[in-house]
């Protein structure tokens, strides 16, 4: 007779949809091992929509998370389809202000409060090698960061929220495409002397992309520039190209110029583009988050967007696990539905920018997007 698997699911990523996905497992009873790697740079992406209030407070995590260390967000600025600022007051926001988050604190309280519903959290460790077993169950090994041997777990779901590799889900046999290859450049500049009264984010296009800038809780500005790889400013390395290019900016400069912009440090690099897999669930395994789905990060809704499949997925898990054999599918329609609003709204912003329509950024944008399948 084989033994009962330890866990009900192993979810694979601590960030927003890990998270939800092994909250809502773990609420629903069920045994559950979150595992976060806590790899690669720290994250960029940290304006948090007013709506995530609902989902977290669905979550049982909304004090928890969003109790303090945050920075209130009560307005968007944009430049955007002319040279004039454009300005969105949270004021009139049903929901009320957005957030600039502190993003590891939030990853920190997310993972915290998962622990705290029941899941058990392994911190700095991968999953790797997911097998599925004749009984139908997965067995998987999990590999500590610092090293050693690690251990070997069973388990009967896998929760792919392992971000834009989606590398769980493209190993049982997915296949991811993608949109578009939009690049972030950003920089975190020191803290101005003397503050920063004005905590709106702004949004200024150019002839090659767009900028971003927003005050953090820290006191420091991120500064991010978004390009195609073939562009100019995403070839050149090194910051004297960056620095020149948004000091020539109308709006984004004024703001950055505060916190000093002598000693530039060299801007990183992220991958931002749009793109989603072919199917996001399995035999046994369900993808959440930016691994289902990816979002330009001009929709701010990549962590809304992380929380809500997080939820759903980890329901559905639940549901199947329960002997209903629809949610999973289920489950897709939410994420295709979710999908076909944000592109509706991507074709509808970048169509809305058409000084530089013959520019090939902008052109690439206009036309209709033809997917192409990752290797
Ligand atoms: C430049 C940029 C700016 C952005 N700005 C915003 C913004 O302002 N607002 C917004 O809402 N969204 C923004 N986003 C998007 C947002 O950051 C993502 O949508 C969100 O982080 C997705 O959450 P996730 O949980 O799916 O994945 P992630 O947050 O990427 O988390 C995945 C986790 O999985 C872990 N992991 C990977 N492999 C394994 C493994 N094998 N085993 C265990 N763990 C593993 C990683 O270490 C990581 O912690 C931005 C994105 C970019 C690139």
């Amino acid at each position: 007779m084989t033994a009962r698997p330890a866990y009900d699911a192993v979810v694979a990523g601590g960030g927003p949809a890990g998270c939800a996905a092994a909250l809502a497992l773990a609420r629903a009873g069920r045994r559950v091992l979150l595992a976060d790697a806590g790899t690669g740079p720290p994250k960029v992406g940290e304006a948090l929509v007013s709506v995530a209030r609902l989902l977290l407070a669905d979550l049982g995590a909304d004090r928890a998370v969003l109790g303090g260390g945050h920075l209130p967000c009560h307005g968007n600025l944009s430049a955007w389809g002319s040279s004039e600022l454009h300005a969105v007051d949270f004021l009139r926001d049903p929901y009320g202000h957005g957030w600039h988050l502190d993003r590891p604190l939030f990853d920190r309280g997310l993972r915290a409060a998962a622990r705290a519903a029941g899941a058990e959290v392994a911190e700095h460790t991968a999953v790797r090698e997911p097998r599925r077993q004749p009984d139908g169950t997965w067995r998987l090994a999990l590999r500590p960061r610092a090293g050693g041997a690690g251990r070997t777990v069973r388990c009967r779901w896998v929760v792919d929220a392992t971000g834009r590799g989606a590398a769980l889900a493209v190993r049982a046999g997915a296949r991811r495409t993608t949109a578009d290859r939009l690049t972030a450049r950003h920089v975190l500049l020191d803290p101005a002397p003397h503050g920063t009264a004005d905590s709106r984010s702004l949004v200024e296009s150019d002839r090659d992309g767009w900028w971003y800038t927003a005050p953090l809780p820290s006191g420091h500005r991120l500064v991010a520039y978004f390009t195609d790889p073939d562009l100019p400013l995403a070839a050149d390395r090194g910051t004297e190209g960056f620095r020149a290019r948004l000091l020539a900016t109308r709006h984004i400069s004024r703001r950055a110029r505060p916190h000093g912009l002598t000693t530039l440090r060299p801007p990183r690099r992220a991958p931002a583009h749009t793109a989603h897999l072919d199917r996001v669930h399995g035999d046994g395994w369900i993808a959440a988050g930016d691994a289902a789905a990816a979002f330009d990060p001009l929709s701010s809704q990549g962590i809304l967007t992380a929380l809500y499949t997080g939820l759903s997925a980890g329901e559905a898990v639940d549901a199947h696990l329960s002997g209903d054999r629809t949610a999973p599918a289920g489950y897709a329609d939410k994420v295709a539905t979710a999908r076909a609003a944000y592109l509706d709204g991507h074709r509808a912003v970048h169509a809305q920018e058409t000084r530089w329509a013959d520019r090939p950024f902008w052109a690439r944008r206009h036309r209709a997007p033809t997917p192409t399948p990752l290797p």
